[in-house]
């Protein structure tokens, strides 16, 4: 369905969009980079409101939220396009395409919402959700309206204009940002986007809702040490609680380099745990992604792949009174 594209201004005869950093200029039936906004008789529009490409029932460890309700699922769902080109998206079907959709309202998705057990609330996810901003803002306005219990996540890569996020962001409860790199380099090469504007959005986010990060380490492009150091040192600018998760990469999609050397990652999770104190791996069996206790190292939360026992009950560890940043 098509809704109009809620930031946008006049540029001579055409239309910007202001909704994310491309800032494209939008003409009679040509699309921007996302692949979802273009112009309908002189109308900005966005085309993909309310259309569902992808719906399911997730662990929220799956997002990844390791901080953030716990042992909680949590229905995920998502559309079609995206603001960035990258060239191993795990999502390319949904992201880079147009696939098959269900229209379904916002009333019609919180009344989803609430049939599900155990359940923390929504995660917009799969593509890049802030090419559905009209949707997602309707939804999260409406639902801590009417039930401000219901979580609502954002699983994005932070590549968003400040007007727009700061719009939102009263409505969001926590989200995990991906900081794909710490060069432009990077950013320009794999993934047709910048690095500063992801930056801003972390500093945004961090005081407004839960925040946590995802950097997919890619061989021999991204997976240095002085890397891994340059973004942990910047997430601890930040906010040093910011859980960080290391991701191992697989080849996907366009990108055709060996899997990431899980030798690669191991040292990667120890320069960063110098500078944060939560550090975390995906991606690789068997490894340890407990929840310890920064001071004293006492065990908070046992995972077991998506097996979660938590054992503390507030924000608090049990044995030493040290403040974690948790949200139980
Ligand atoms: S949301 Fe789409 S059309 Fe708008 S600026 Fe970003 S990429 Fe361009």
């Amino acid at each position: 369905m098509d809704a109009k594209v809620l930031f946008n201004e006049k540029f001579k005869d055409n239309i910007k969009c202001r909704v994310c950093p491309h800032n494209c200029m939008l003409s009679e039936g040509k699309f921007g980079i996302c692949s979802v906004r273009t112009l309908k008789s002189d109308i900005p529009i966005a085309i993909n409101y309310g259309e569902i490409a992808s719906c399911g029932v997730d662990p929220i460890e799956k997002k990844p939220l390791y901080h953030f309700k716990p042992s909680k699922n949590i229905l995920s769902v998502g559309t079609f396009g995206c603001n960035m080109t990258c060239t191993f998206c795990q999502n390319h079907e949904i992201s880079q395409n147009r696939p098959q959709t269900q229209y379904i309202s916002t009333n019609k998705l919180i009344n989803i919402i609430n049939e599900v057990e155990n359940n923390a609330g929504i995660a917009f996810t799969y593509n890049e959700p802030f090419m559905w901003y009209e949707y997602i803002y309707d939804v999260a306005k409406s639902i801590k309206e009417v039930n401000p219990n219901t979580s609502v996540v954002i699983v994005t890569n932070g590549y968003i204009n400040e007007e727009p996020l700061m719009k939102l962001l009263p409505y969001v409860d926590a989200m995990n940002i991906d900081l794909k790199g710490y060069t432009n380099k990077y950013y320009n090469k794999i993934c047709g986007a910048k690095l500063d504007p992801v930056l801003e959005t972390i500093r945004r986010c961090n005081d407004h809702c839960h925040v946590e990060i995802t950097t997919l380490l890619v061989r021999d492009e991204n997976d240095s040490i002085e890397e891994a150091s340059e973004i942990a040192k910047f997430i601890a600018s930040v906010n040093e609680n910011i859980p960080l998760h290391l991701s191992r990469y697989f080849p996907r999609y366009k990108m055709n380099n060996a899997a990431t050397k899980v030798e690669c990652i191991i040292e990667a999770q120890r320069e960063a745990k110098k500078y944060l104190k939560y550090v975390y791996v995906g991606n690789v069996d068997g490894i340890d992604n407990n929840t310890y206790c920064p001071k004293c190292n006492e065990l908070l939360i046992r995972r077991n792949g998506y097996n979660t026992e938590v054992m503390i009950e507030d924000n608090r560890c049990r044995k030493c009174g040290e403040e974690i940043n948790i949200i139980i």
